[in-house]
């Protein structure tokens, strides 16, 4: 009788920390955005089970975790997050959880000061917009499924190499397709912040109507300095962003009207999120090579029209 009543708090003790682990992890990887979910695919192949919390359609900047979503990330064997305050309304949930010594990696840490824009204190978030710098946040994904899983090593190499190669394809298209638009008319205008770095990399003069995050909307102010700057400059087009609204944008497009210059709508631009899963425009590639062909061709540029590879839909 003695010996049992002994055992009875080990017991539970064992019992306690059996739960306790399987609260812990699930061995999934959970990302926030369909851009980092893409890429980690892309390098894992059939070896990981991806789960991305913040789909198509649906702004990052503003978005609040769901229950479901705040399960996932507590479960997840490793979480993959943008940083740079994207995530904005999930830091704190990150940043815990990271404290309690989880695998919880923003891919923008990969990265130099130099390479970010903005000021140090707040660097713009939309990494992804370069192609070539998110060639650079591929190479710290891979790093970080090498070190979650050393035993399939050479496996994330090799497709990381493999992807990276595309993905230098599709910066070299880039390149030689913006400087077919007129000169005079190299300047994107869109619903809120989110291409300097497009702009930096392919040689485009950048303005959103919003800043670089969407939680505040745009005043009249905003909206009467950038209908003069398009007025001034013969803007032709300016482009709405599938995860935003398009009420600012079309109230730029009528005081423009009212000073008599006419400018049209060039198209939707995948800013925060990409096109549906399951579609070329739903994965990374296909969403910039969206992006680009809309823009060079909204511009007055020449693009071919289904897109470097001749995937995109009319
Ligand atoms: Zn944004």
């Amino acid at each position: 009788m003695s010996k049992s009543l002994l055992l009875l708090p080990i017991l539970f003790l064992a019992g306690a920390c059996t739960k306790k682990n399987e609260i812990t992890t699930d061995g999934t990887i959970v990302t926030t955005i369909g851009m980092i979910a893409d890429v980690t695919r892309e390098i894992a192949g059939d070896k990981q089970e991806v789960i991305n919390l913040i789909g198509e359609s649906i702004d990052p900047h503003t978005h609040k975790p769901l229950k479901s979503e705040v399960d996932r990330i507590q479960k997840a064997g490793l979480v993959l997050y943008n940083g740079l305050l994207l995530e904005g309304k999930m830091g704190t949930l990150l940043n815990s959880r990271k404290e309690k010594g989880n695998p919880v990696v923003a891919v923008a840490e990969g990265l130099k000061d130099v390479e970010l824009i903005g000021d140090g204190n707040h660097p713009d978030p939309h990494l992804w917009m370069d192609i070539s710098l998110w060639s650079k946040v591929a190479e710290k994904i891979g790093a970080e499924l090498k070190s979650y899983d050393s035993d399939n090593s050479d496996h994330y190499a090799q497709r990381l190499a493999e992807y990276r190669k595309k993905l230098s394809d599709l910066h070299t298209h880039a390149l030689m397709v913006f400087p077919t638009i007129p000169a005079e008319q190299r300047v994107l205008v869109t619903a809120h912040d989110a291409f300097s770095y497009l702009g930096r990399a392919y040689g485009i003069e950048v303005r959103g109507i919003q800043g670089i995050s969407t939680e505040s909307e745009a005043g009249t102010k905003d909206i009467n300095d950038l209908v003069d700057y398009l007025v001034e400059k013969e803007i032709p087009a300016i482009f709405i962003e599938s995860s935003l609204s398009d009420k600012s944008v079309k109230a730029v497009i009528e005081g423009a009207a009212q000073k008599g210059h006419p400018v049209r709508i060039g198209g939707e631009l995948f800013s925060d999120a990409m096109g549906k899963l399951g579609t070329y425009e739903g994965t990374y590639i296909g969403m910039m090579d969206h992006n680009i062909t809309t823009i060079v061709n909204g511009l007055g540029g020449t693009a071919p029209k289904n897109g470097f590879q001749g995937k995109l839909n009319d």
